[in-house]
């Protein structure tokens, strides 16, 4: 099975290529997009167990280019009292600090590293059927092209092509019940205290907010607000600036520098809807396998979505590199992908998805409740997940399978 396919070139499947390729194998990635790969313009926060991962694959540098390092995280109340000020992941190390960045960048940083060594990419190919037999998986493209080869790796993201075929009875992602609205703006004055390695996040009456100054002054913002999804018929008819006026609507009451920020907000501002998929689906197939949200898609809130998908490619890799070339053996490599991967990855959709209600609860009664990102990746640098370390560095052999 030296040959692998990769289906799509996001954030999931330019990690699994650089990782499968790391282990040996014959990658050759397939993506819809004609150039790049599918953005919604957000930034993220790469969390410190993310920037690990990547440094496993060796692009830990290549990604660290791009944002900038977040060190600490404070909570304000809607009055814009402080209520903490928590360090973040493994502070002052650039390459396992968090990192705050563009998702473009970030997808266009991997890809590059993908390119970069020699990995070969196809745009334009959008994955429409697969058919796995005992020789080979085959997957077929919206222009009438196919592939075949040993195994098949969705990547896809969280309409998954690759997951329809796996399951087809299987529901899609839901709406997690809250519009996400994001922002950049240059114009925005930093509060008196701003610094460029601190996200603060506030606890509003009406919305969960979050903002990061970058070290050349621009504001990168998001704002969390619960009640329908936007519909097709509202994205087509609003713009920036009716965006911005439905979000200042909820911001003005309270005392935060919330809505200055949005307020200096010309047309860098966007709304997406929370979505996220049910835990318990399935995963694999006889060459099939998923990773990143076309696997376990969970809302906004933790904000671990990229870092779960980067420790899936370092630990698929993993346990690839490490079986035999036979049919039981790849079997057994994706049953323990799988088993070491889904109790983690599930835990995050549950937390997010807590997050996400208490606070559309909060929000409805006018209450609040905070974004956080999970337990061990918000921990000081003195209580990392020593487990999680020995999984995911790539010299440690795997532990043993769980076997009934
Ligand atoms: C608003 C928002 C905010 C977020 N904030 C954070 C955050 O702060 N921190 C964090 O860690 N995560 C965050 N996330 C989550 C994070 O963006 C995702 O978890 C991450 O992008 C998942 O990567 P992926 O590669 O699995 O999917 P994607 O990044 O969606 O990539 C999927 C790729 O597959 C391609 N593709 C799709 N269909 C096909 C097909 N049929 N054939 C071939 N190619 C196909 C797409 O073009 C795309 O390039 C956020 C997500 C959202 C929506």
């Amino acid at each position: 099975m030296a040959e692998i396919m990769v289906i799509g070139a996001g954030i999931a499947g330019a990690a699994a290529a650089l990782g499968l390729h790391k282990a040996g194998f014959d990658v050759t990635v397939h993506e819809a997009h004609p150039d790049g790969g599918e953005d919604i313009g957000a930034f993220l926060t790469l969390a410190s167990n993310g920037m690990r991962a990547l440094a496993q694959l060796d692009a830990a540098s290549a990604v660290a280019r791009h944002g900038f390092a977040l060190t600490t995280m404070n909570v304000l109340d809607e009055a814009g009292q402080e209520l903490a000020a928590l360090p973040l992941g493994e502070g002052d190390h650039p390459l396992t600090s968090y990192r705050c960045l563009r998702r473009a960048a970030l997808g266009a940083a991997l890809r590059h590293e993908v390119r970069r060594r020699g990995i070969a990419v196809r745009h334009g190919a959008r994955l429409t059927g697969l058919a796995e037999g005992a020789d080979g998986v085959t997957a077929t493209f919206a222009d009438g092209s196919s592939a075949t080869a040993g195994l098949l790796v969705g990547a896809d993201g969280l309409h998954s092509a690759v997951r329809s075929q796996l399951t087809p009875a299987a529901p899609g992602p839901e709406y997690a019940g809250q519009r996400v609205f994001y922002g950049y703006t240059d114009d925005a004055e930093a509060p008196p205290d701003s610094r460029s390695d601190r996200i603060t996040m506030v606890r509003g009456s009406g919305a969960a907010f979050g903002y990061a100054f970058s070290p050349a002054g621009e504001a990168y913002w998001f704002a969390r607000v619960a009640g329908p999804p936007v519909t097709a018929a509202e994205a087509d008819a609003t713009g920036p600036a009716g965006w911005r006026e439905q979000l200042l609507r909820v911001l003005r009451p309270d005392a935060t520098p919330a809505a200055d920020i949005v307020a200096a907000t010309t047309d860098q501002l966007m709304v997406t809807n929370a979505r996220q998929l049910r835990p318990g689906g399935h995963w694999r197939g006889r060459r099939t396998v998923l990773l990143g949200d076309a696997a376990h898609a969970a809302s906004p809130a933790t904000g671990q979505g990229a870092s779960m998908a980067l420790e899936d490619a370092v630990v698929l890799a993993k346990a690839l590199r490490e079986a035999a070339d036979t049919p039981e053996a790849r079997d057994a490599a994706l049953e323990l992908y799988e088993q070491l991967r889904r109790p983690r990855v599930e835990q995050n959709i549950a937390v997010s998805a807590q997050l996400t209600a208490s606070r559309s609860a909060g929000a409805a009664a006018g209450g609040a409740s905070e974004p956080s990102p999970p337990r061990d990746s918000a921990r000081p640098a003195q209580h990392v997940d020593e487990e999680l370390l020995r999984l995911l560095d790539w010299d440690s052999p795997l532990p043993a399978p769980d076997r009934p």
